[in-house]
């Protein structure tokens, strides 16, 4: 059947196997494509693909075509008629055929090609690129990601960081939820309220985990999370994460400066002088900051408070209970309001903090795989749907192992 030594090229290129051949190929130099035809021999045997019985005839065909990797300028396809079988035990079903799995309209190699690509290319990019709708690229990923996310094991999985990220600025939040130890992604949800801890960790069962495991887990102070811990992970402890701690001293420390600003102008436009790290200021910054710190301002106190308060991340347990009741007593003896307040924020969620001190657990991985996200994120402009975006969260920060087909 196979005759012109181009024909068994091709057939060999494609790895054929019995029954299939290929019948023929034809060129369009008008539409740049190449067309490959495959065909089945007369009587061969399939295989139902429920059952595996192998001893089946071809019972009905279907025609099927796929695109398939380029040759050179050509957009490549490939066409067979596809047999449907009659299983006496399953009933008429379709075979499987080597080069695609069923419903795509991909052959495996061209999936793999996208899989490949994807990886540095925004989906819009690579739909352009390869001349498809990006509908098409968006379900070939969430295929391959639902398959490697099934295949996934949370067995060994003890300590998770929670946080939500926005699909666009400011809103359509998704929670997040990450192995500390592996840095990877686990699960990403819709939301930012309570149910996503139970979504989690019916995933985290489905996978093999087990919630009771959970030692430890690093959030933020919303009551949300903080409750849905309480119910669905309740063996863990909760350290409240440093950062969004310091945040809140240092929104308390703006405040102040806010206020104050309106009779001392000096303070104007310093915001950043108190909220940043001394150290990481560039000189004529820290200048600025030198010459303002020598008045007796309120921003100055309020600003060694939460100097002080940075200490208390680097003392060992034994120590960072005393050091953070000193800085309490201070904080609260200040008679400076936003910092009072948030030292009694800091007194509600005490245990929580001064876990630290033990579990030396942050959610400094998350902050890395949000901007991974975000980068993702603003070179797609947004995603039409949360579901796009919770496939691109998998893809680039899940560690997921995408068996590339072959
Ligand atoms: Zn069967």
């Amino acid at each position: 059947m196979v005759s012109s030594p181009l024909e068994d090229l091709f057939a060999r290129a494609l790895g054929l196997e019995v029954p299939w051949q290929l019948a023929r190929v034809t060129f369009s130099e008008e539409d740049r494509e190449l067309h490959l035809y495959l065909d089945f021999k007369r009587g061969g045997n399939f295989s139902c693909p429920d059952c595996n019985n192998s001893e089946l005839t071809a019972y009905d065909t279907q025609d099927k075509k796929w695109r398939h990797l380029d040759f050179f300028q050509h957009q490549a396809f490939l066409h067979a008629r596809v047999p449907r079988v009659k299983c006496p035990s399953c009933g008429v079903r379709q075979v499987a055929v080597p080069w695609a799995r069923s419903g795509s309209g991909f052959t495996l190699l061209f999936e793999a090609l996208i899989l490949t690509l994807v990886q540095d290319l925004p989906v819009k990019a690579l739909a352009r690129l390869i001349g498809e709708h990006d509908t098409r690229i968006w379900r070939v990923l969430r295929h391959y990601i639902d398959e490697a996310r099934s295949r996934e094991d949370y067995q060994d999985v003890h300590r998770i960081g929670i946080d939500e990220t926005a699909r666009k600025r400011g809103h359509q939040y998704v929670s997040l939820f990450v192995d500390l130890d592996r840095s990877r992604v686990l699960f990403t949800t819709s939301g930012k309220d309570q149910s996503t801890v139970s979504a989690f960790a019916n995933d985290f069962v489905a996978h093999g985990g087990d919630p009771e495991a959970v030692t430890d887990v690093c959030c933020d102070m919303s009551p949300a999370f903080i409750a849905g811990v309480e119910n669905d992970l309740p063996e863990a402890k909760i350290t409240f994460d440093r950062f969004h701690v310091m945040k809140i001293v240092g929104d308390a420390v703006d405040k102040v400066r806010r206020a104050e600003q309106k009779d001392i102008k000096e303070l104007k436009g310093s915001r950043y002088l108190w909220l940043r790290n001394p150290e990481t200021l560039k000189t004529g910054q820290q200048e600025k900051l030198a010459s303002l710190t020598q008045y007796n301002l309120k921003t100055v106190r309020a600003w060694h408070i939460r100097l002080n308060l940075r200490d208390f991340w680097n003392l060992p347990p034994e120590e960072a209970e005393e050091h953070l009741k000193r800085w309490f007593f201070w904080a609260t003896h200040s008679r400076l309001e936003p910092i009072i307040d948030a030292a009694y924020t800091i007194k509600r969620h005490w245990d929580g903090i001064l876990r630290f001190a033990r579990s030396r657990i942050t959610n400094g991985i998350l902050e890395g795989i949000n901007s991974k996200v975000q980068i993702a994120r603003n070179r797609a402009r947004g995603y039409r749907s949360v579901d796009y975006f919770k496939t691109i969260i998998y893809l680039v920060a899940g560690k997921l192992n995408l068996s590339l087909p072959t």
